[in-house]
């Protein structure tokens, strides 16, 4: 029979650490730590495949499910001695959801469960404590409705201040038994009122109440989202773990609070985290109370004293369970504890979310420390988080004037224009347009907002608040927590500092210190020194994929150095042609009618072309460098209105309407499979033949003016047949030879090819015969594959996307079945033909992890990618090399 529910406690657990897919990462930590004999209160997990069950059979649960719930309740009970719904002495649970991957602030938790008319009596008789028991019956009544009832939580916020207003208070702190007692009562009014029903007093009803919810959740919009944003397959499917609870709320010797082993922002080997007297569950990371630091350190001085003076021997037994924790599981953990009347007990371990830099910090420390090995600081890092290092900072002498400081939430800096809900950072930042997410605190309906955003502003909350949390996962600059600005929602209005910034105008946040500037101020690029460095080292000397960039411009080129790019394995020569000082020539080069016509054009574009290949070649200094010759569908150059028209007439010694008749002449229906690629140079071979004489003219004067050898990777784009690369292969021979003999130097080069068509893919064999390196376009082949337009398929694909028809864009990683075989298939035939034939990527899957896998495990010699994704395109092609197959998002 299938096991639904498996249960936990202090003598041990049915499950563990490594049952994390059937219990979730929640309940399989918990009984992980039960097995450690850390002190845990005693719960059940009902696991995954019950979501999974309950979503394949219409919302219904498996056959045996009651049973095995009364079973593992009754056991429960045993334990404690206490049972469900004794008014005398009641058992009390809390009900939380947990996935096999983390997703924080996605679920809903509900404390207190088993709480009703009678039981609060027995709550409150058997703490010695009124006010506690109501406060508690109250809080379940908020939760328990907003999540299973769906009566939102601001209905009963808003009687909660009514009774303060009444009562004269600012806070709940002055709010008394009696006070919560008369809430209690009007509470229980608002649910029957909005449900028609009475509050459920029947404690199995509440807990079956609270599972459906869980389950329901899954399916609930932000959930959705945070798994498309995340990459985590729906049949995951959530668990549910029902935990005895215990209470931080008892008095002065009661907290809560959550912990990082070391710094979750700076990774910092030091405890890290915040805590509140005499408060229960979420009350840290709602961001109503400011939370106190745990450390005397941590806490500078400043503020109410911190746990380590405020309750010393429950803090130096936390301390103990943190260093067990991070030693067992070899990892920085995010814990959250209770203390009960001075007893400590530990609700939650799980690896931590971090910043890129923490985990870079923590990774090379962890290495250093000998807790872990370098090939596993190398698979701790995400490939793609390290582009959260690449972004700017505020440059340290740019005049700015801050206007308030908040805490300092996620790192790096960010600027845009003010907007005030997720909804319109979402439409903002559609239109292209940079935005500053402002709130008075964030909430998981604002997930897509903050992800449109570039940084994000919140008004309250700490370093663990939802919007700390969830921007640091994403990699957005936050600043939380800042209290000195005043936030008007329904003007769209921030004041502080006496400045006001409203909808549209443009501030900017800094997440390294909290700061907060009016207007824009200038950044500068990061510094890839330090544990970016001592980690890309590691990962350098594990990888045999190279890497080399995209690159045409020498600024481009100078980056992708400074990132460590091998080379250039894509200089697209038509983007030098856009610069404004060349356009005239590039578009008389296009239009002329005559071989007059266009030489004469060419004849402008040589110097200029060639001075171009003398920067670049001397930037990458003895590096391979990969020019591909010109491959611009055609109307991308002509000219379009009037005047350009007028310029270019004038330029090539035509008339207007000629010149007109002629750009009619060369419209085209569907340019990208039109007269494109080396299609040009078949039909027009001087425009080729002026690019190679640049090149080599290049090659030439670099190598007498700095003796470095430089060369050139010369290619051919969009070849679909052997006899195009054959002929222009011929007029490129002949281009050689003359410079040589003019320059009298030897000019070493390799010729090759693109591979961006399918025929060409299947024709490797022969193709190789006369390419000396294929360059897989695999922009080109996932448009030529699927016949999917890929300036035109962002219309469709999301929607491909939603019902599952596609998992993932082609365009941004590899679809690795289909397109991944023609490359598979070129790849053996060229090799075939040509044993040692260089193989390379160039399309801008290069830059994409789980693509640069695939390259890897094909054996290609190189990805080529944005000089901005050099580093991630190096660690990936280590953790490639290091775990081959791994599928890394099953770890996180
Ligand atoms: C490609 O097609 O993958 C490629 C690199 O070329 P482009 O994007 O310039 O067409
Ligand atoms: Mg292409």
């Amino acid at each position: 029979m299938t096991k639904w529910v498996l249960s936990f406690g202090p003598e041990g657990a049915e499950g563990g650490a490594e049952m994390r897919n059937l219990l979730g990462g929640k309940g399989a930590n918990l009984a992980e730590m039960c097995n450690l004999g850390l002190p845990v209160p005693p719960g059940f997990t009902i696991t995954t495949e019950v979501c999974t069950y309950y979503y394949a059979n219409g919302n219904s649960y498996p056959a045996e499910l009651k049973a095995q719930v009364e079973t593992a309740l009754g056991e429960l009970s045993t334990r404690l001695g206490k049972k469900f719904g004794d008014a005398a002495d009641p058992l009390l649970v809390s009900v939380r959801s947990g996935a096999r991957a983390s997703m924080p602030g996605m679920m809903d938790t509900v404390l207190n469960l088993g709480l009703n008319d009678d039981t609060v009596a027995g709550l409150a008789k058997l703490s010695g404590n009124d006010r506690f028991a109501w406060d508690s019956y109250r809080r379940f009544i908020t939760m328990y409705s907003d999540v299973v009832l769906e009566v939102g939580h601001e209905h009963f916020e808003e009687l909660l201040d009514t009774a303060k207003e009444e009562k004269g208070v600012d806070t709940d702190a002055d709010l008394e038994a009696a006070d919560f007692k008369e809430l209690v009562t009007r509470y229980k009014k608002l649910v029957q009122s909005k449900t028609g029903k009475p509050f459920p007093q029947d404690p199995e009803a509440q807990l079956w109440g609270a599972i459906g919810a869980v389950f329901a959740s899954w399916m609930n919009q932000r959930a959705i989202t945070y798994r498309r944003l995340n990459g985590i397959p729906e049949a995951w499917g959530t668990a549910v773990n029902v935990q005895a609870m215990v209470f931080g709320n008892m008095g002065d010797t009661s907290a809560t609070g959550v912990a990082f082993t070391r710094n979750p922002s700076t990774g910092e080997n030091a405890l890290y985290g915040e805590f509140l007297i005499n408060a229960q569950g979420e009350d840290v990371v709602a961001g109503i109370r400011t939370p106190q630091p745990l450390t005397e350190a941590a806490r500078k001085g400043n503020g109410k004293p911190s746990m380590e003076t405020a309750m010393p021997e429950a803090f130096a037994a936390f301390v103990a369970v943190t260093k067990r924790l991070e030693a067992h599981y070899r990892d920085m953990q995010d814990i959250e504890f209770t203390v009960e009347r001075g007893k400590l007990f530990m609700l939650q371990t799980r690896s931590g979310k971090r910043t890129a830099k923490a985990a870079l910090k923590m990774a090379v420390d962890m290495a250093n420390e000998g807790l872990i090995t370098k090939p596993e600081a190398i698979n701790r890092v995400d490939p793609l988080s390290l582009d959260q290092l690449l972004h700017p900072t505020i440059d340290p002498s740019a005049p700015r004037k801050a206007i308030a400081t908040g805490l300092p939430a996620s790192p790096g800096a960010a600027a845009g224009e003010a907007v005030f809900t997720a909804d319109d950072a979402e439409r903002v930042a559609n239109e292209g347009r940079a935005v500053i997410l402002i709130r008075v605190e964030t909430s998981p309906e604002d997930i897509h907002g903050m992800h449109a955003a570039e940084g994000i502003l919140t008004a309250r909350g700490g370093m663990t608040s939802h919007a700390a949390v969830v921007a640091r996962g994403m990699g957005r600059p936050c600043v939380s927590g800042a209290g000195g600005i005043k936030i008007d929602m329904n003007a769209e209005k921030l004041t502080s500092g006496g400045e006001t910034i409203s909808r549209g105008d443009w501030l900017t946040i800094d997440g390294s210190t909290g700061q907060v500037f009016k207007g824009r101020v200038a950044m500068v690029e990061p510094e890839l020194s330090g544990d970016f460095a001592t980690l890309m080292d590691w990962a350098d000397a594990s990888r045999a994929l190279k890497v080399r960039a995209n690159a045409e411009t020498p600024l481009d080129a100078r980056t992708a150095r400074g990132f460590g790019a091998e080379g250039i394995g894509l200089c697209r020569t038509e983007h030098m042609f856009f610069d404004a000082s060349r356009i005239l020539a590039v578009r008389q080069m296009i239009c002329a009618e005559t071989l007059e016509g266009r030489n004469a054009a060419l004849a402008k574009l040589l110097p200029v072309q060639r001075a171009d290949f003398v920067e670049l070649f001397t930037i990458m200094k003895g590096l391979p460098v990969t020019i591909r010759l010109l491959d611009p569908p055609l109307h991308e150059f002509l000219p379009k209105s009037d005047e350009e028209i007028a310029e270019v007439a004038a330029a090539a010694g035509v008339t207007v309407q000629r010149l007109t008749a002629r750009v009619h002449e060369l419209h085209e229906f569907n340019p990208m499979l039109g007269h494109r690629g080396c299609r040009l140079g078949v039909t027009f071979p001087e425009i080729y033949e002026m690019q190679a004489r640049a090149i080599f003219e290049a090659a030439a004067e670099v190598f007498k003016a700095t003796g470095d050898t430089v060369t050139p990777e010369v290619m051919i784009p969009l070849v679909a047949m052997k006899a195009e690369l054959d002929l222009l292969k011929g007029k490129i021979e002949g281009v050689h030879k003359a410079v040589e003999a003019e320059t009298g130097t030897r000019i070493a080069y390799l010729l090759g090819t693109m591979i961006e068509l399918p025929r060409a893919a299947l024709r490797a064999a022969e193709i190789a015969e006369s390419a000396e390196f294929f360059s897989f376009g695999t922009n080109d082949l996932t448009q030529t594959t699927y016949g999917i337009s890929r300036d035109d398929s962002a219309r469709f694909i999301t929607e491909y996307q939603r019902l599952g028809v596609l998992e993932g864009d082609p365009f941004v990683s590899l679809d690795q079945s289909g397109v991944g075989e023609l490359v598979e298939i070129a790849t053996t035939r060229g090799r075939k033909t040509r044993p040692d034939i260089k193989l390379g990527i160039c399309g801008e899957h290069g830059g994409d992890p789980a693509s640069i896998r695939f390259c890897a495990e094909t054996g290609l010699d190189y990805v080529s990618c944005s000089p901005y994704r050099v580093p991630i395109a190096r660690l990936a092609a280590a953790q490639a090399a290091l775990a081959p197959g791994k599928d890394r998002r099953e770890d996180r």
